[in-house]
C-alpha cells in the first residue's frame, strides 16, 4: 500500500491480538488453533466464522468473507484502509509513520467529527439562546426534561438561512467541510456560499458507541411536510450501520434493547428510566444493525408503532432479528399510538408491566396467523392449523413447541394428538433441510472453486487453481519464491489478475529483504479479493511438499496458456519457458 511501509504493517499486525480483536465483536470458542463463531457480516444460526490463531486469520464459509487484521477492520467498522490501520495502530500503541495518505485520509475524517462536535455544541447553546425558544418551547410541550436534553445532547436549529454556517466558518471550517458534513447545502448562485441544511428543528446528535458525533436528525417543530431531516451518509456516518441512542442503551443493566422507531420515543423511554430504548436511524432495520445490537445483547424487545405501517415494519424487522440469533419479543401497545404516548397517557410502571408481558415473538406471529383464518368453519380451521403448524416446525425447543402447539390445538378445538404428528413431521423435514443447506456451505469452498463474486469469476479454472497453489507456496516457504524467480514467472502469466498482483507484492517484498505475512498481504486488496486470497491462503497445506509442488503448478500454467491461448506467438512462448524449465 502506497505511503505506509510494509515493515510497520507487519509490526502492528504482529503487535495485534488477532483472536482478541475479533472477541470484542465476536463471541468466539476455541478449538486447537481454530476459533468459530457466529458470522459478524451475515446472519447465521450455526457457526460457519471461523479463525486461525496461527495465521491471524479469519474467513466465513457461508457468506466467503475473510482476511487478517486490517481486513476485518476494514469491514466491521466499515474504515477506509488507512483509517483501519491507524485504528489499530491506536489499539496497539503505535504511531503510524508519517504518510501523506494515512494523515489526510485519517485527518479528513476526524476533522469532520470535530465539526460535528461543534454542530453540536452551537445546537445545544442555542437553546438558552433567543434563536432556540421555539424548540425549547416545543421540547417542553413534547415533556423532555432539561436533565434528559442534556444526556442526549439535543439542541436547536434557528430559524435562519446560515447561523449554523457563519458560527462554524468563524471557527475555521470552509463551505465544502461543511457540505461533506451534510450540515449545509450548495447555493443556487455561484457565489460559492450555501445555506444550512436543519433549520427551525429540534436536533438530535447521533453518536456512536465510541462518542462521537457522526449526524443529525432534526424534527420539525410544527406541521412541517418534512417531520424529519436526517443527515445523509457521510464519510463518518452510515445511517444503515448505527442505531440512536446505543451510545447510552450499551450502558444500561437492563439485559436487552428495545427497540422503538422514534427518536421521540427513545428519549420518552430514557427519561421514564428505560435506558436500553434505540431507534433505528429513519430507515428499515438492517442486518447491519442487528449484528451491532448482538455486540450489546442476544434479547431485543421491539416495540413499534401501533399502526398498520408500525406492525408491518414489526413483521419486517423479526425476520432480520430472528435470523440473527437474537431472542425477539414483541410489545403491542394497547390504547396508544406509540411509546412516547403510551407513557404519557399510562406512565413508567404501565409500560414496564407491558414488556414483562411482552410475547415471544412465536405468540406474535400465531396471534396474527389467527387474525387471518376464521376458525369458526372447517376450512378455516383446516389453514390456520396447517400455517401454525408451519411456523411452529421452526421453534426448535421441543418443550416451547408443545405449549404452543397445545394452545394453537385448543384454538382451533382438536385434539393434541392430532396436530402431534404433523408438527413432528414438519419439524423433522425442516431439520433435514437444514442441515442440508449447512452441509452445503462447509462443502461450499471445496466443491465451489468460484467465487462468488462475479466479476472476479476464474476465466480458467485450472490454471488459476495453479496460480493458488503458487502463492501457497510462497506463503508458506518463502524459499519457492526463489524458484518461482528462476522459472521467469511474472504477474502476467497469471489469469486471475489478483493472484498476478498478489505473487507480484510477494516478489517486491522478497526484494527489500522482508516477507509478507498473509495478513499483511491481504490489507492491501479490495474486499472480494482480500476474501479469496484468504480463502486460498488459510487452506490446510502441506509446506514440506512446496518446492516440488511449485515446479508443478508453474508448469500447469505455461501448459494451460498453450492449451488456451488463441495466440500462436503466445503459445509458442509458453511451451519454450516449459521446455527450457524442464531441461534444467
Ligand atoms: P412523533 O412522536 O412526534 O411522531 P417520532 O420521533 O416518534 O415523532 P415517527 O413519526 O414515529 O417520529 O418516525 C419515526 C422515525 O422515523 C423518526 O424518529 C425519524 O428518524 C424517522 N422519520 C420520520 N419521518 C421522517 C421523514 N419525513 N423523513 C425522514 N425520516 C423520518
Ligand atoms: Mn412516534
Amino acid at each position: 500500500m502506497p505511503g505506509i511501509p510494509d515493515s510497520f504493517l507487519d509490526d502492528l499486525l504482529a503487535r495485534t491480538d488477532f483472536i482478541d480483536l475479533v472477541s470484542g465483536y465476536v463471541k468466539l470458542t476455541q478449538r486447537g488453533n481454530t476459533a468459530k463463531g457466529l458470522c459478524p457480516f451475515h446472519s447465521e444460526r450455526t457457526p460457519s466464522f471461523s479463525v486461525s490463531a496461527d495465521k491471524q486469520m479469519y474467513y466465513c464459509f457461508g457468506c466467503n468473507k475473510g482476511g487478517g487484521a486490517i481486513n476485518f477492520i476494514m469491514e466491521i467498522e466499515n474504515l477506509p484502509f488507512h483509517d483501519a490501520v491507524a485504528f489499530l495502530a491506536r489499539r496497539a500503541g503505535m504511531t503510524v509513520p508519517d504518510s501523506g495518505e494515512t494523515r489526510e485520509s485519517v485527518s479528513r475524517r476526524n476533522r469532520m467529527l470535530e465539526l460535528n462536535r461543534d454542530a453540536a455544541r452551537f445546537y445545544n447553546d442555542m437553546l438558552s439562546k433567543s434563536g432556540g425558544a421555539a424548540a425549547l418551547n416545543y421540547m417542553r410541550n413534547r415533556r423532555i426534561s432539561p436533565k434528559y436534553a442534556k444526556i442526549f445532547g439535543l439542541g436547536a436549529a434557528p430559524n435562519e438561512w446560515t447561523a449554523l454556517s457563519d458560527a462554524m466558518r468563524a471557527k475555521g471550517y470552509t463551505w465544502n467541510e461543511l457540505y461533506d458534513a451534510g450540515l449545509a447545502k450548495r447555493g443556487k448562485s455561484d457565489k460559492g456560499g450555501g445555506y444550512d441544511t436543519f433549520r427551525d428543528r429540534l436536533m438530535f446528535p447521533v453518536i456512536d458507541v465510541r462518542g462521537s458525533v457522526i449526524g443529525f436528525s432534526g424534527r420539525a417543530l410544527g406541521d412541517d411536510a418534512a417531520k424529519y431531516i436526517n443527515s445523509p451518509d457521510t464519510a463518518v456516518y452510515s445511517k444503515s450501520r448505527n442505531l440512536f441512542a446505543l451510545n447510552l442503551a450499551k450502558k444500561s443493566k437492563a439485559g436487552r434493547l428495545i427497540l422503538v422507531e422514534g427518536n421521540i420515543d427513545v428519549v420518552a423511554l430514557h427519561q421514564a428510566g428505560i435506558d436500553c430504548a434505540v431507534a433505528s436511524l429513519g430507515t428499515a432495520l438492517t442486518v447491519e444493525q442487528a449484528q451491532l445490537m448482538k455486540r450489546f445483547t442476544e434479547n431485543v424487545v421491539l416495540c413499534y408503532d401501533g399502526d398498520e405501517a408500525g406492525q408491518r415494519a414489526s413483521k419486517r424487522a423479526i425476520g432480520i432479528l430472528e435470523p440473527a440469533g437474537l431472542d425477539v419479543r414483541v410489545l403491542r401497545l394497547d390504547g396508544a399510538k406509540d411509546p412516547d404516548e403510551y407513557i404519557v397517557k399510562f406512565g413508567a410502571d404501565a409500560f414496564l408491566n407491558l414488556m414483562d408481558r411482552s410475547e415471544a415473538h412465536i405468540e406474535y406471529r400465531l396471534a396474527d396467523i389467527l387474525k387471518q383464518h376464521d376458525v369458526t368453519t372447517s376450512d378455516g380451521r383446516i389453514a390456520y392449523l396447517k400455517s401454525a403448524v408451519e411456523l411452529l416446525a421452526a421453534v426448535r425447543s421441543p418443550a416451547e413447541r408443545e405449549v404452543y402447539g397445545r394452545n394453537v390445538a385448543e384454538t382451533a378445538n382438536v385434539s393434541y394428538d392430532t396436530i402431534e404428528i404433523e408438527l413432528k413431521r414438519a419439524f423433522a423435514s425442516r431439520r433435514r433441510r437444514e442441515a442440508a443447506k449447512e452441509t452445503r456451505e462447509e462443502q461450499q469452498p471445496l466443491r465451489a472453486m468460484q467465487p462468488t463474486q462475479r466479476s472476479m469469476r476464474y476465466s480458467n479454472e485450472a490454471s488459476a487453481s495453479a496460480e493458488m497453489g503458487v502463492l501457497r507456496c510462497v506463503m508458506s516457504d518463502p524459499e519457492t519464491i526463489k524458484i518461482a524467480r528462476e522459472s521467469g514467472l511474472s504477474e502476467d502469466e497469471f489469469t486471475a489478475p489478483w493472484l498476478g498482483r498478489a505473487f507480484s507484492a510477494v516478489c517486491a517484498a522478497d526484494d527489500t529483504g522482508t516477507r509478507l505475512s498473509v495478513p499483511a498481504l491481504t490489507a492491501r486488496f479490495e474486499p472480494g479479493e482480500a476474501s479469496e486470497l484468504a480463502r486460498v491462503l488459510t487452506a490446510p497445506f502441506d509446506a514440506s511438499e512446496a518446492h516440488r509442488a511449485m515446479r508443478d503448478y508453474i508448469e500447469k500454467i505455461r501448459d494451460e496458456r498453450v492449451r488456451h491461448s488463441g495466440d500462436i506467438a503466445d503459445a509458442l512462448r509458453a511451451a519454450k519457458k516449459n521446455k527450457q524449465r524442464k531441461a534444467q
